[in-house]
């Protein structure tokens, strides 16, 4: 079984063919500036590239390109499109309504729709992905994976925000977590390596990249999660805000006359570990600046590195007991001094690094030292996979 993976953003597209019967990714690339000037698809098979520079005006054409670019004499990995089983899509909200991955009829696209209103970037090009797949695909089934599905598990006492219950009854303002992919992926695959039944799982998964989410998994399902109504909530990220008490906002607002807009804008595009530094969004940048002795840079880290100690212990609290704290994600998996500075101090609880077994990036490995009260792993995720794997499953079934 041959299944594509879409993930649309507002003006690209990446995509993945996965060959189901060994989960083989036989292809994957980006379209960039979809809409915008100087449209490029950029296919990656092995360490072959093949770049295609054309105007794409919209989501329908750049999935047209996508199309000719597996089917292409030279380039491509399929002769013809018929050989595409199914069509997984990388869905962002769909609110309370979606529990998990679903084929894609009416009541989810009326989920898209409704819940559009908290994530309006990103619904509505998730949607044109899906459409230019049901006009140039016609009779394949399209399956819609949610970032939100996997944290619907959450209780109450964790989702419920202290405000007045009638935001929560009328609007539907509440936490709804993002990154369930991945954290979905990451619990499934602790469980393997592990040994374990994955319903007796308690993990703590880290998702720390540009954007970044920490998830605590209670026997096998979400119980709580640092990002809310929107991706803004939590860890301070790239360049999102993260937690941030709503008065300095309101009052930041007020004094510098900024539209509620904008203001979302900044806490979005403008914040995070760019607003402290200066420097960048990116860790790496970050490091090589404080070891030149940058002292926001310094600051940045040191935030960063506090808040995800932060959510760690608390989240250790909720769930009782952990069988792994798990890391992933571009700074999990690959930032050695980070997962060394955030698990300093747990040895207060039994936990400890193994400093040796911490020097790797990727993979799947456990780092802790053999005495160590809970594991701490790094696992790398694979969102794709994910999407892959449940789209088999729901047009099997
Ligand atoms: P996204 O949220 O866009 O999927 P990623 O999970 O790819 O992001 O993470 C990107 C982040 O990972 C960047 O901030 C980058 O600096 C960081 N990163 C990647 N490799 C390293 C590394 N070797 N050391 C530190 N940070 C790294």
């Amino acid at each position: 079984m041959k299944i594509l993976v879409i993930n649309c953003g507002s003006s690209s597209l990446k995509y993945q063919l996965f060959n189901m019967d060994n989960e083989e990714v036989m292809v994957k690339g980006l379209v960039e500036r979809i809409g915008i000037d100087g449209s490029r698809l950029i296919q990656e098979k092995g360490d072959d590239k093949y770049t295609v520079e054309e105007d794409m005006k919209d989501h329908t054409e750049a999935v047209g390109h996508v199309f000719d670019a597996l089917v292409d004499s030279e380039n491509g990995v399929i002769k013809s499109l018929s050989e595409i089983d199914a069509v997984g899509h990388r869905f962002v909200h769909g609110g309370e309504k979606i529990t998990k991955s679903s084929l894609i009829d009416e009541e989810v696209r009326e989920a898209i729709e409704e819940y559009t209103k908290f994530a309006p970037l990103h619904n509505p090009a998730n949607l044109m992905g899906l459409e230019a797949c049901e006009k140039l695909l016609a009779g394949v089934p399209n399956v819609a994976v949610f970032d939100t599905a996997f944290h619907q598990t959450m209780p109450e006492k964790t989702f419920l925000y202290g405000i007045d219950y009638k935001y929560y009854e009328e609007d539907a303002i509440r936490k709804y977590g993002f990154h369930g992919t991945s954290h979905n992926f990451i619990t499934n695959k602790t469980a393997e390596i592990l040994g374990k039944d994955v319903k007796d799982l308690n993990i703590i998964s880290c998702h720390l990249g540009n954007g970044s989410s920490i998830t605590a998994v209670k026997n096998g399902k979400s119980y709580d999660t640092s990002m809310g109504l929107t991706p803004l909530e939590g860890l301070i990220m790239g360049t999102r805000s993260g937690d941030i008490d709503p008065a300095a906002i309101t009052y930041i607002m007020q004094h510098k006359i900024i539209s509620a807009n904008d203001m979302e804008n900044i806490l979005n595009k403008e914040s995070g570990v760019l607003g402290v530094s200066g420097v960048s969004s990116d860790f790496r940048d970050l490091e090589a600046a404080a070891k030149e002795g940058n002292k926001r840079a310094q600051y940045a880290l040191d935030m960063f590195i506090t808040r995800t100690k932060r959510y760690i212990a608390g989240y250790m609290a909720e769930i009782g007991s952990a069988d792994a704290i798990v890391f992933t994600g571009g700074i999990g998996e690959n930032s050695i001094d980070m997962r060394k500075e955030i698990m300093d101090g747990f040895q207060q609880f039994g936990i400890e690094i193994d400093e040796e077994k911490n020097k790797v990036r990727g993979g799947a490995h456990i780092v802790s030292k053999d005495d160590s009260k809970v594991k701490i792993m790094v696992v790398a995720t694979n969102e794709e996979l994910m999407i892959a794997r449940d789209t088999k499953s729901i047009v099997e079934a």
